[in-house]
């Protein structure tokens, strides 16, 4: 609908609808308004947004009892909201989203930067540059939460022996409401307003600011608001400090020590932890911690000793750090890792805080990760599968038998949806200035974070090799390479310089600048290929791969995150490793020629292999299974059902007993 109210202005703003209406103001929304086509596309519009509200979602009554508080430091929900780094963000983005379609009872809360996570340029001397674009509220979907008074709410949260305040933001996100706390106030000092300047800081000092108005502040606000939460979900160790808030609410409401109002604390927690390997934590020197939080700690009544050791891999160690996972680990009584395989990782790599209990039985289970596919599947392949498996087909769960209707769609007409889908992604990436893809060419797409584990340049082990792919006259093979650098991460920078010096050299390599949610989408909706080579164990799931199945992309990929527990023959490729649990160690020698060998001994030959009609069967095959089995098992529905039976229905029954117990008065 906006994109029609300004074609124009639509492109220019990136997507942003409040920038569009905002440019056009009221006379030039009047003009459009008077624009049969675009009435037609508002009132479908209206009616689906209608529909959606009406829709009886099939998992939750409206008035189911309890309330889910879910946080995290960054939300990516939609291009014009820059406050997402990348799959963490995207995560809890899909996470509101599938809750919204299920009717989970659950709110968000997070933080809302001034500055964006910085937009990537590349230089002539093919550098990654940051340029930070300021984040206008008036430019924003978003609303500031006023007290009843009608005065902007504020809340206060403790720095050291400061109280920093705090001003409340909220998104909509379908029925779930988003709290974006913002600390850029008139009433604070400098030093203040700048807790919230930025997305991953990498000073432990900011960092730890950012965690305490997440946290603590994030408490407070939800009980300014008036919203009971009972379960707390932490995403990511950022949050830890919400289980620390949590046993200082429940001591003052309930007289209780700091060990029983703990435990009753955890009852309700739950934490996904997404790091594969230890310094993926915070760490926070001791002295630092007692500076920032030693006041708040002494007025609760917690020992900072005490509180330091939760938070320790081995309490007792004056001077050891606190880590931030390990005191999510203590404070929540569900702790998962996001896939089967990160589920093994994290038990070996936290069993510390379990000691004297053996790796298999350490209480670390898994929910693997899943995408909002109404968000990430193409229009154009959404439409097939509403006509042949049925409006509803983005909610079917894997063992709905609806789905075998998906073999009734001809193989010609998946692939030319596939083929329109591969020209919209030749035109995109024209327009983005991006060497100009062929039409016709294999599309391999490699697109993440640059960062060296994920290995964006193992297919230049050896260049002649990938020559000859990219160069074959028959069967080419053409690459398409996006992702950003974390500003602070020289070796990612180092390996992003690599990838587009090679773009600039050869033809059939491309590069897209900046990488958010618009390119990713483009990207998994019109490559034929998906292409993942991390270090074996290293990538805790992986999300876009999720994107690419479900829109019949074709994974390459090791058999690492999610990757290993959904791989089969029948929907795709795997890049063997000889690492393993115990040998972690990878030879990227040997996985990069086996990529090769993958390359050109199977996958190529499948997409050139086309019968007298022009298809290649086996490949269309492949797209179907790998629609029909990877999209409802891999999907952000499966995984808040997932999240609501293994985590949230458990501790919503624990939190009800405790309170049940006669001697607690309430
Ligand atoms: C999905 C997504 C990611 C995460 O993908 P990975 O497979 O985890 O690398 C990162 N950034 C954007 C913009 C995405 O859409």
């Amino acid at each position: 609908m906006f994109e029609t109210l300004s074609p124009e202005l639509w492109a220019e703003t990136r997507h942003n609808p409040i920038v569009v209406l905002n440019r056009l103001g009221e006379a030039g929304v009047a003009a459009v308004a008077e624009r049969e086509d675009f009435l037609r596309v508002l009132e479908e519009a209206r009616n689906a947004t209608r529909e959606y509200q009406e829709r009886r979602p099939p998992f939750f009554d409206a008035h189911a009892p309890l309330v889910i508080g879910y946080f995290s430091l960054e939300f990516g929900l939609a291009e014009c909201l820059p406050i997402y780094s990348g799959g963490l963000g995207i995560l809890a983005g899909d996470h509101l989203k599938a809750s919204s379609d299920l009717n989970l009872p659950l709110v968000g809360v997070g933080l809302l930067y001034r500055w964006g996570f910085g937009r990537q340029r590349i230089t002539a001397e093919a550098q990654q540059s940051e340029v930070y674009v300021e984040n206008k509220a008036e430019d924003l979907p978003i609303r500031l939460v006023e007290a009843d008074g009608g005065a902007p709410l504020r809340v206060t949260a403790p720095i050291g022996g400061e109280s920093v305040q705090i001003g409340v933001w909220r998104v909509q996100v379908g029925r779930i409401p988003l709290f974006l706390l913002d600390t850029d106030l008139e009433e604070n000092p400098p030093h203040l307003r700048t807790i919230t300047d930025r997305l991953y800081v990498p000073e432990p000092d900011r960092r730890l600011r950012q965690e305490i108005v997440l946290g603590i502040g994030g408490m407070r606000a939800l009980k300014a608001l008036g919203i009971a939460a009972t379960v707390f979900h932490m995403n990511e160790g950022h949050s830890m400090l919400v289980g620390v808030e949590r046993i200082r609410e429940l001591r003052n409401e309930r007289q209780l020590t700091f060990e029983e109002a703990r435990l009753v604390a955890r009852a309700g927690i739950v934490f996904t932890t997404h790091t594969p390997i230890a310094a993926g934590s915070d760490y926070f020197e001791p002295g630092l911690v007692w500076d920032l939080l030693g006041p708040y700690l002494s007025q609760t009544g917690l020992s900072f000793e005490r509180f330091m050791d939760l938070g320790r891999e081995k309490p007792g160690d004056p001077r050891a750090p606190l880590v931030s996972t390990y005191l999510a680990l203590r404070l929540s009584d569900v702790s998962v890792g996001v896939s089967r395989l990160h589920g093994a990782v994290s038990r070996r790599l936290w069993r510390e805080a379990w000691p004297g209990i053996k790796e298999a039985h350490v209480p670390i289970g898994s929910v693997t990760n899943g995408v909002h596919l109404p968000t990430w599947v193409s229009e154009e392949i959404a439409s097939l599968l509403r006509e042949c498996v049925g409006p509803d087909w983005w909610e079917l769960l894997a063992t709905d038998p609806r789905w075998s209707a998906i073999d009734q769609i001809p193989d010609e007409r998946l692939w030319a949806t596939h083929l329109k889908l591969c020209e919209s992604l030749v035109g995109y990436a024209t327009d983005r200035g991006g060497e100009a893809l062929e039409p016709d060419a294999l599309t391999i797409a490699f697109s993440r974070r640059f960062t060296p584990y994920k290995r964006a340049t193992l297919l230049l082990q050896d260049r002649e090799r990938l020559a000859k792919l990219v160069r074959h006259p028959d069967r080419p093979v053409q690459f398409v390479f996006s992702g950003k650098a974390h500003p602070a991460d020289s070796p990612g920078k180092a390996l992003l310089h690599d990838i587009v010096e090679l773009a600039r050299t050869e033809p059939r390599v491309t590069f897209l600048e900046d990488y958010d949610i618009d390119v990713a989408r483009h990207l998994v909706q019109g490559a034929d290929v998906w292409l993942n080579n991390p270090r074996r164990f290293l990538e805790a799931s992986g999300t876009s791969g999720m994107k690419a199945a479900a829109n019949g992309v074709l994974n390459l990929s090791v058999l690492d995150g999610w990757w290993d527990e959904a791989y089969g023959p029948d929907v795709g490729w795997a890049i063997p490793s000889g690492a393993t649990i115990d040998r972690q160690a990878t030879d990227d020698q040997a996985e990069a020629e086996a990529l090769y060998r993958v390359l050109e001994r199977d996958l190529v030959p499948a997409y050139y292999q086309r019968d007298a009609a022009g298809i290649p069967r086996r490949w269309v095959a492949m797209m179907r299974a790998s629609i029909r089995r990877l999209a409802p098992e891999y999907s952000a529905g499966r995984m808040v059902l997932d999240y609501f039976a293994d985590a949230y229905a458990p501790a919503a029954r624990r939190v009800q007993q405790l309170r049940l117990l006669p001697d607690w008065g309430g």
